[in-house]
C-alpha cells in the first residue's frame, strides 16, 4: 500500500533568548494546529543568532536549548514533527550561497524588516557582513524544505516575499519555468521549488510591554512562556498605560496597551467589553482593575506550558532535548540533501553525489 506524501510547512526561531507571548499568539499556535496535518520543521537558526551574538557563543547555545523545551512545553510534538538544527543541515549553506546570486544586494537592503531590526536592536552601521546576509540564508531555510506553508509572525512576511522572488527566479533560470507561470504552478511546471506562502498567526505583531515596539525576545518588552507568575505580575504592573489620569477620569482604551493585552488573552469578551465602558467612562476603573484580569488570563494560559516545561528542567532535561534535536536533524537532513541535489542538477552541477566526493 502507498501513502500519499503529506504537503510540508518549515518555521523557526532564532536562538537570541527565550520565546515570548508574540511567539505564541504570531507563530506557536499555528504551529500545533499544522503538525496535526502537515510534516513540519522547526528550525533552530542557531546560525543566524551568531549574526548579531558572535561574541556569545555560550549564550547562543543555551538559549538552543531553551527554546527547544519552550517548543515541547508548548505541544510541540518531536515524534510528529522534526525540531532542526540549522548548523547541522549544510544544504541550508550551500543554498544559501547559490541563491545570494539570485538576489540583487540593493533589494536585501531594502527589505523592510532588516531596516526595522537595524533600528530596533540599535546595530547603526556596524553590524556584521552576515547580517543581511542572514535574510538570503532564511530563503534557504525555507526552500531547503520545499513547503507549501510558513507559519510567521507579521514582520516575517518581508522575508517570504523575498524567498518566494528566489524562489521563482531559480525555477525560472534553471528549471524551464515559464515566467508567467501562476505560482501555484511552478512545481508541476518542473520548478524545483513550489513558491510557499506565509501563514500569519490570530496576532501578527502583538505590541512588547513597553508598548511600542513588537514584544521580542532581544528588546527587554517581552513576557516570555517560562515567566513565574510573579514575573508576570510584575511585568503587567509596570505597564505604562500610555497616560496619565485618576480613575474616575476617562481614559482612551485605544493607547492603552493592556487593552491589547485583554483583547487577546481575556476570553470573557463581555467582560473586557465593559471594562472598556467604564474605563472610556472614568467610572472608578483604576489601571490596576484592567491589569489583574489581564494577569490572572496569561498564567492561565501559561500554566500548563510552565508544567509541560517541568519535566525538562531537571538534570537529564538537557540530555533529552539533545537527542531530540539530533533525530528530529537527520530526518530532515534527508529531505534537505534531496533539495539540493535536485537544485544542483538543475543548476548544471550534478556531478556526482555526496558520497562520490567525500570518500
Ligand atoms: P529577535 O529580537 O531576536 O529578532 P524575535 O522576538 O523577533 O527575536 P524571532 O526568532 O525573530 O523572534 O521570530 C520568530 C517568529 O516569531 C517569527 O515568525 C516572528 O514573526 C514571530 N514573532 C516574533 N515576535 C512576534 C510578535 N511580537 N508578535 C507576533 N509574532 C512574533
Ligand atoms: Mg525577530
Amino acid at each position: 500500500m502507498t501513502t500519499t506524501p503529506r504537503e510540508r510547512v518549515l518555521t523557526g526561531d532564532t536562538p537570541t533568548g527565550r520565546l515570548h507571548l508574540g511567539h505564541y499568539v504570531g507563530s506557536i499556535e499555528n504551529r500545533l494546529r499544522l503538525q496535526e496535518e502537515y510534516e513540519c520543521y522547526f528550525l533552530l537558526a542557531n546560525m543566524h543568532a551568531f549574526t548579531t551574538r558572535s561574541d556569545k557563543p555560550d549564550d547562543i547555545r543555551a538559549d538552543t536549548i531553551e527554546i527547544v523545551k519552550d517548543w515541547l512545553a508548548c505541544g510541540i510534538d518531536p515524534e510528529r514533527s522534526c525540531v532542526v538544527l540549522q548548523t547541522e543541515v549544510p544544504a541550508i549553506a550551500e543554498l544559501t550561497w547559490y541563491f545570494s546570486m539570485l538576489i540583487a544586494f540593493n533589494r536585501v537592503m531594502r527589505n523592510p524588516t532588516l531596516k526595522t531590526e537595524i533600528d530596533a536592536k540599535g546595530l547603526g552601521d556596524h553590524y556584521s557582513f552576515g547580517f543581511p546576509l542572514y535574510a538570503v540564508g532564511q530563503c534557504a531555510d525555507i526552500l531547503a524544505f520545499r513547503p507549501v506553508h510558513v507559519p510567521v509572525g507579521e514582520d516575517q512576511v518581508a522575508h517570504i516575499e523575498m524567498c518566494r522572488e528566489v524562489a521563482r527566479k531559480f525555477n525560472h533560470l534553471y528549471c524551464g519555468v515559464d515566467q508567467h507561470t501562476l505560482d501555484e504552478e511552478h512545481h508541476t511546471a518542473g520548478g524545483v521549488f513550489p513558491i510557499p506562502a506565509a501563514l500569519v498567526g490570530k496576532v501578527g505583531r502583538l505590541v512588547g510591554t513597553d508598548g511600542k515596539q513588537k514584544m521580542s525576545k532581544s528588546l527587554n518588552n517581552a513576557i516570555f512562556l517560562s515567566d513565574t507568575p510573579k514575573e508576570v505580575k510584575k511585568k503587567i504592573n509596570a505597564m505604562y498605560p500610555g497616560q496619565s489620569r485618576n480613575p474616575d477620569e476617562p481614559g482612551i482604551v485605544e493607547i492603552n496597551p493592556v487593552f491589547d493585552y485583554a483583547d487577546i488573552f481575556i476570553k470573557d469578551t463581555a467582560m473586557v467589553e465593559e471594562l472598556k465602558d467604564r474605563y472610556r467612562r472614568g467610572d472608578n476603573l483604576g489601571d490596576g482593575h484592567v491589569k489583574a484580569p489581564v494577569i490572572e488570563a496569561i498564567n492561565e494560559l501559561l500554566d500548563p506550558i510552565r508544567a509541560r516545561r517541568a519535566q525538562y528542567e531537571g538534570k537529564d532535561g538537557n540530555d533529552m532535548v539533545i537527542d531530540i534535536i539530533r533525530a528530529g536533524t537527520k530526518r530532515a537532513n534527508a529531505v534537505a540533501e534531496d533539495t539540493l541535489a535536485r537544485a544542483k542538477e538543475a543548476m548544471r552541477l550534478g556531478f556526482g553525489d555526496r558520497a562520490t566526493f567525500l570518500g
